[in-house]
């Protein structure tokens, strides 16, 4: 019941976003507002950050998504059309580098430390 409900909820704003979707590209076409309409597509993209354009053949190629919107959109060596790439959103956490935990007794794994700690168990012998 309630699950249909939000689904039709959900349904509605969604049909709300395409006219208005629709409304602005209606205007941006038969009007001369065409600079405006440009900053609203990047701000839609707000979830998923375009970082740049790439080929899929040709990694090395880089393309600003702002030459991309000039119409740099294929590779300059193959020409296929470039994809994009995004900002990963969930790894947003410690993403690549791993952090340290804790610190780990060597001698005895159930001794850990927040802090690099000199031990108490005579370590400093070894
Ligand atoms: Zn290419």
């Amino acid at each position: 019941m309630l699950g249909l409900k939000n689904r039709y909820r959900l349904l509605i704003w969604g049909a709300l976003l395409v006219t208005a979707g629709l409304l602005l590209a209606a205007c941006s076409g038969t009007g001369d507002t065409s600079d405006g309409t440009g900053d609203m597509a990047v701000e839609q993209s707000a979830e998923r950050e375009i970082l740049y354009y790439t080929c899929g053949m040709h990694p090395s190629v880089r393309v600003s998504p702002a030459q991309y919107e000039r119409g740099k959109t294929t590779c300059p060596i193959c020409n296929m059309n470039l994809v994009p790439v995004y900002r990963e959103v969930s790894g947003r956490k410690a993403k690549g580098e791993r952090k340290i935990a804790y610190y780990r007794n060597p001698m005895n794994p159930e001794i850990t430390s927040p802090v690099p700690a000199k031990d108490s168990m005579g370590m400093r012998g070894l």
